[in-house]
């Protein structure tokens, strides 16, 4: 072959360097066979070589395989071992082997999956899991589904949605006149409603300032009788898993009488919304079918490689006509194009991942993984109320756990203990007013014994405060 420069030359004899590539799977096995002992939380020495990145854009082209064994070295030391059995930080997720086997080999595809011409497989792909989740999760047979970055994405995507169909039903095409001068769009969401729902609702210019706020019960679910009266110019949004207790608004209640009152009703599930694929669990989501859409990521308790999130859409031509773009290369085939279905246009084919991970798990597989979080963080709960000064804040119907010291002091001074003694890792938050321990079961990897290990944790750091060693 014909090569016309030396960066090109360098380049086509590193695609052919088994070591460069082998290199980097060893080094990836290497990972994995230690992050399931490790300290959670990367070491001191390991955040302070991280200065090592601070380094000037090299002049010239380097060497590939020292860069990677740059990375490896100071890289892999910082990194949070999210993977591994006794992370409960956030809802994050762990990784499903054949999930991340899948991606690697999708690594060497790099393909694009806006369009069916740029990438048949993911557009096959996206097809065949549509249908999979549409049926694992029991909703009408007309929903479609995009696979977009994350909840966030998904949640956006819906409310560009439902913007579309209630101005359109009121004889205002938003994609060409835009909201200036529109018809008023009115929001209707709980004063627990995550974070990301507000960003979504001020980047779909709806505006936080004109959402009509619903108290929540003690567990952080919407309360019906307060939700005000809907209707068609309405978008309601509600949860399946409340960001720090896991609970679940009462869809069976609300979504079809708000749907018949000619609401948008959306449901924000970024982790719990995997209750409803579930056997042992579905009863968390009775009556969500209702709804118009559906957020739900697979980096979170399905355990996919991050960046992955789901959105369900019951009104395919509002989700299209909200999100499609148009020019004059796209071609216009009855072949499923992805883009039109999300935000972006190129994008990673993320779906290859989820493919794997639901082909490998099963409709069983699912059930178990899903309920098997339900049970450690069960567990985790249950011990932890039998140790003196832990206190357990939240009934835990899903996957949270949500801990109390004596005082808020205490609380903020074991979260930070915890988390420096790399045993396991929890975050921190407020409940009813007050400093909690966050705890977030989310991995498959967490074993009863890690449980065990992490109550250990909380127990010796409680007794170092007891003996005034913090
Ligand atoms: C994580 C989360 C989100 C945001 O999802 P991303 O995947 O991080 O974009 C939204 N809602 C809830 C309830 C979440 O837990």
């Amino acid at each position: 072959m014909e090569k016309d420069n030396v960066l090109q030359q360098k380049m086509f004899s590193e695609m052919h360097d088994s070591e460069l590539f082998r290199k980097a799977e060893s080094f990836g096995q290497n990972y994995l066979d230690n992050v399931f002992d490790r300290g959670v939380f990367p070491t001191e020495e390991a955040l302070n070589e991280l200065n090592k990145f601070n380094e000037n854009l090299p002049e010239k082209s380097g060497d590939a395989i020292e860069t990677l064994d740059f990375l490896n070295t100071y890289g892999a030391p910082a990194t949070m071992a999210q993977i591994g059995g006794r992370y409960f930080g956030f809802v994050h997720g762990g990784i499903v082997p054949v999930s991340l086997a899948a991606k690697n080999l999708a690594t060497f595809w790099d393909q694009n999956a806006s369009i069916y011409q740029s990438s048949p497989i993911s557009s096959t792909l996206e097809s065949v899991v549509q249908k999979w989740l549409v049926d694992l999760f029991s909703l009408p047979s007309e929903t479609v589904v995009g696979f977009v970055s994350g909840t966030s994405m998904a949640n956006f995507s819906a409310l560009a949605a439902a913007r579309y169909r209630i101005l359109k039903n009121l004889n205002w095409d938003v994609t060409k006149k835009g909201l200036l001068n529109s018809p008023k769009i009115r929001v209707v969401t709980c004063k627990q409603a995550h974070s990301s729902m507000l960003q979504a609702i001020s980047l779909a210019g709806l505006g936080t300032e004109n959402i009509e706020w619903v108290d929540v019960d003690d567990e952080g679910r919407i309360l019906v009788d307060q939700i005000p009266e809907l209707d068609n110019t309405t978008i309601l949004s509600l949860q399946a898993g409340n960001v720090n207790s896991g609970a679940f608004d009462d869809f069976a209640s609300i979504c079809k009488k708000a749907k018949s009152e000619g609401a948008w009703v959306h449901v924000d599930g970024a982790f719990g919304l995997w209750a409803g694929a579930t056997r042992q669990l579905k009863h968390l989501t009775f009556g969500y079918e209702h709804a118009n859409s559906w957020a739900v990521d697979a980096h979170k308790t399905l355990n996919a490689p991050y960046d992955s999130g789901i959105l369900f859409c019951n009104d395919e031509e509002a989700l299209i006509a909200a999100l499609h773009i148009n020019a004059p290369y796209i071609p216009n085939d009855s072949e499923r194009n992805g883009m039109y279905y999300a935000p972006e246009m190129s994008r990673r084919s993320r779906v290859i991942e989820l493919w794997a991970t639901l082909r490998y798990l099963g409709r069983e597989g699912v059930d178990e993984l899903v309920y098997s979080l339900h049970k450690k963080s069960l567990l985790f709960a249950e011990l932890l109320n039998s140790e003196e000064g832990f206190q357990v804040q939240n009934e835990v119907v899903f996957n949270q756990v949500l801990i109390q010291c004596e005082t808020d002091e205490i609380t903020d001074k074991v979260i930070k203990e915890i988390q420096k003694m790399r045993e396991c890792w929890v975050g921190g938050s407020i409940w009813n007013g007050r400093k909690v321990i966050r705890i977030s079961v989310c991995s498959w990897a967490t074993t009863d014994e890690d449980i065990h290990r992490s109550v250990k944790s909380f127990r010796n750091v409680l007794k170092k405060f007891k003996n005034n060693l913090l």
